[in-house]
């Protein structure tokens, strides 16, 4: 009889399957597992397994449970898919190693500045609002190649596009739209999949998929 599989063992196996399908190299997906409002306690079974990619959606919350858990792991690495008030730049800078909610002008300024007095360069991902959602994050379309400009200009560096497509629609046509973008631009990173499309989202192009409840469980 086989083992039983851990859910990490089975979300790797279907990135590595669907990557298969689509031709391309499954060790070009990151996989990040997002761990928010989870409690050390649950991350330390993924850390044994091997994991060392995770994601937060707050600062506060990240700088509350990280540190120890990279002290004891020094090789983690720690991405914000969270957005991300201009205020809270300093803090960003030096707790991540990617931000993936770089989605507006004055962001981009507070993390220069915040990049150059911390020494410290942290690749950036431009949230795109997919959808065009009044409620979502994101940077409006049509802004994009702007809000691509002004990083440049302030050295901020950009290597992809980010995006999450509206709920209960079907994702593809959004993450195709956005891999056209993202190529259009010179962009070699696409984050996009979550836990109930990350396979669509691979097939599609994802280099960075964001993975909770498929880890984790349910959040509350
Ligand atoms: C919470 C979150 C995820 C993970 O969502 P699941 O559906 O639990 O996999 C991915 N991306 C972002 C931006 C999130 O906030």
């Amino acid at each position: 009889m086989d083992e039983p599989r851990t859910p990490l063992e089975d979300v790797r196996d279907r990135i590595a399957k669907t990557a298969r399908i689509a031709k391309r190299d499954p060790e070009a997906i990151e996989l990040i597992a997002i761990s928010k409002t989870h409690p050390a306690e649950a991350i330390a079974p993924l850390i044994a397994q091997g994991q060392r990619l995770f994601g937060e959606n707050r600062v506060q919350e990240a700088q509350a449970k990280w540190p120890a858990l990279r002290e004891a792991h020094p090789d983690i690495t720690l991405h914000l898919v969270g957005q991300l008030q201009s205020n809270k730049a300093d803090d960003a800078v030096a707790l991540f190693d990617c931000i993936h909610s770089l989605d507006r002008s004055s962001l981009v300024s507070a993390l220069a500045k915040a990049m150059d007095k911390a020494g410290r360069q942290v690749p950036c991902f431009v949230q795109v609002n997919i959808g065009a959602e009044e409620q979502k994050g994101g940077c409006a379309i049509a802004d994009v190649p702007a809000l691509l400009a002004e990083a440049r200009e302030a050295e901020v560096p950009v290597t992809g596009l980010m995006c999450v497509p509206p709920l209960d629609l079907e994702p593809a046509p959004y993450f195709a739209l956005l891999a056209k973008m993202a190529a259009d631009h010179g962009l070699a990173q696409l984050s996009m999949g979550m836990s109930g499309d990350f396979e669509t989202a691979v097939m599609l192009g994802a280099t960075h998929v964001r993975v909770g409840s498929a880890l984790f469980g349910a959040r509350e």
